[in-house]
């Protein structure tokens, strides 16, 4: 197979938003647009066709590719490397982020909202994972403390994670490790993977007597914990981007 790859300068009468690029096919047996992610716009042509058949194809498929553009584009701000506003499921809080460059970064919270500076949006992402870690421990630590001091189990230290992996973890020593992204998800499902946590320091498995006391502190545990499981599809992309 032999592909050429060109871009060329057919369209230059349209707007600024159709860039589009022409792209000569071997393979090709019939003119087709492709729409990518982002509303990028391809035109496939098979060897052989003339700019003028190519731009009457343009002009005719028109009202679909505007329309697939706008789509498109809609999907990659469904993405948006920095977000504009953070919803936590937990505390049904709402913050507005307000982002601007600057050549310092920093990081204000003025009456939920997020005053971000940075000098680019990697920047300003790192700035907001560093809150959403101190904003997650003050939202779940306290309340972790207060459930174990209901069911009487003792818990040595409380340590906020951001990782990609797991929800919670628990040592023999008592520290239980929990992922900042959990104030993304109901505060139930929250409740639940505490109670699931500190039944762990009583057994360090997932063995019958495990569930048996998981069950006991939580009887709706079953629906709880699936979840709690497709959890992950409520964190925003942001939150484990670099
Ligand atoms: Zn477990």
């Amino acid at each position: 197979m032999k592909t050429h790859v060109t871009q060329l300068s057919l369209f230059e009468t349209r707007d600024s938003s159709g860039d589009f690029a022409v792209r000569v096919s071997s393979r090709a047996r019939r003119l087709t647009a492709r729409v990518h992610v982002g509303g990028r716009v391809e035109i496939v042509v098979p060897v052989g066709v003339g700019a003028r058949t190519v731009r009457d194809f343009v002009h005719r498929f028109m009202p679909w590719i505007d329309r697939k553009v706008a789509s498109m584009r809609s999907f990659v701000v469904a993405a948006e490397p920095v977000p504009k506003s953070i919803e936590f499921g937990i505390s049904a809080e709402r913050f507005a982020v307000d982002w601007s460059v600057a050549a310092r970064r920093s990081l204000r919270d003025s009456d939920g909202t997020l005053r971000v500076q940075a000098p680019d949006e990697r920047q300003a992402r790192w700035l907001l994972q560093g809150w959403l870690k101190r904003a997650a421990a003050e939202r779940l630590t306290p309340s972790l403390l207060r459930l174990a001091q209901e069911l009487d189990i003792p818990v040595s230290r409380v340590a906020i994670r951001c990782q990609r992996t797991r929800w919670g973890s628990c040592s023999t020593r008592g520290t239980v490790s929990l992922n900042c992204s959990l104030v993304f998800l109901r505060a139930a499902v929250v409740r639940y993977l505490f109670v699931h946590e500190l039944a762990h320091t009583r057994h360090m498995n997932h063995s019958p007597d495990f569930w048996r006391l998981v069950e006991r502190l939580e009887p709706g545990y079953k629906s709880l914990d699936a979840e709690l499981l497709a959890g992950w599809r409520t964190v925003p992309e942001w939150v484990f981007r670099n």
